[in-house]
């Protein structure tokens, strides 16, 4: 079997394939109830949310479904789109298709945000309601300041709508300072596409649109039929399920603290062997993720021979995106054990040394 480093979907354990192959079910019964209910709990208990004043919102689509659900649903004026990536320049795409009532602050890919600009651009806007923002940004590995940008959203009385598509589960969040969180269960939480999420404050939903701007994506409406222990639409329910085992074996290794020490762990020994391989890492110390990192392509190698030829060997590496030809990208996510990561190295070392 091939060992996934690209970014989602993610190599399961036995246990969530096996989770695949569960009971046929209809969705209009109670054991999908269940089903629901047990994976929204067990999503707030990531992060220690108190059910009272959080409601974990389950959608059956990839991650952008939660992104776009999370914006159409709770822009109550207009937000102002922070972007240093594609997945910034994604969320502003969304607003422009929802006709969304939106300003942009726009960086180049990888570049950090510059909090003094940001602040005094929120001033300039005074009909600002919500800032959107990436956590980790997965073009480049960057982990963008959500917490200084909540804070200074505190300040100025706006909600702030995260991405944590690429980071929920393995890094740090302080929901403390934040309105809304979106994701999905086939990156950090290692289960497989089809089923997102978004977590929200419930006194978000306490007055609905007059009229909803998708029908599809609308979270107030997934929340009053979750609330009524139903669901709009057909959910993907094999990905429910494996969403299920996958929290359940999150918690069982110590939640997202351990996720996290076991990626940074990995993602350490890569940072290490490969510039000594001749592959400098995009990102300086401080500024990446522990999920994801961008290097550069060796010299002698063009990333389609790089790609392919670790395909070879059993792994899976993923390009650089639009401008950014000369990197290639490697995620720790999903069930790869240090011994893959070492295996990895090795067979990058031979294939160079090769050439
Ligand atoms: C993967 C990802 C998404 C969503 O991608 P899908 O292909 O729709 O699952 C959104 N934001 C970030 C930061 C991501 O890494």
């Amino acid at each position: 079997m091939l060992i996934l480093m690209n970014p989602g979907p993610v190599g399961l354990s036995e246990g969530v394939r096996q989770a695949l192959l569960k009971p046929d079910l209809c969705h209009r019964e109670a054991e999908f109830t269940i089903l629901q209910t047990g994976i929204s709990q067990k999503l707030l208990e990531v992060y220690a949310l108190p059910a009272s004043d959080w409601a974990a919102i389950l959608l059956t689509g990839s991650g952008s479904a939660a992104m776009e659900a999370m914006l159409c649903s709770l822009v109550t004026n207009k937000v102002l789109i922070i972007e240093n990536g594609v997945y910034g320049e994604r969320l502003t795409q969304m607003a422009v298709a929802h006709g969304i009532n939106h300003h942009c602050v726009s960086y180049d890919w990888g570049q950090k945000i510059d909090m003094a600009q940001l602040a005094s651009t929120l001033d300039q806007h005074p009909d600002l309601s919500q800032v959107a923002m990436i956590h980790h940004e997965t073009t480049t590995g960057l982990l963008n300041p959500v917490n200084a940008v909540a804070k200074l959203c505190k300040q100025k009385n706006l909600g702030l709508l995260v991405d944590g598509v690429s980071s929920f589960g393995a890094e740090a969040i302080d929901f403390e300072q934040l309105d809304a969180c979106a994701s999905t269960a086939n990156k950090c939480l290692h289960g497989v596409p089809g089923v997102s999420f978004v977590l929200a404050r419930r006194r978000l939903f306490s007055t609905p649109p007059q009229v909803a701007r998708s029908v599809y994506f609308d979270l107030h409406h997934y929340l009053s039929c979750q609330t009524q222990n139903t669901v709009p639409f057909t959910p993907a329910i094999p990905a429910y399920y494996a969403l299920d085992t996958a929290l359940d074996e999150l918690k069982t290794a110590g939640g997202w603290q351990s996720r996290h020490q076991d990626y940074s762990h990995k993602m350490a020994l890569l940072r290490s062997a490969l510039p000594r391989l001749g592959m400098q890492e995009y990102l300086s110390q401080g500024e990446h993720s522990v999920v994801l990192n961008a290097f550069y392509l060796p010299n002698q190698l063009s990333y389609a021979q790089l790609h392919d030829q670790l395909k070879q060997e059993g792994f899976v590496i993923y390009a650089g995106q639009g401008e950014l030809l000369n990197i290639f990208r490697l995620s720790v996510m999903g069930n790869m054990t240090v011994a893959n990561i070492e295996c990895f190295i090795s067979v990058l070392e031979k294939l160079l040394n090769g050439q």
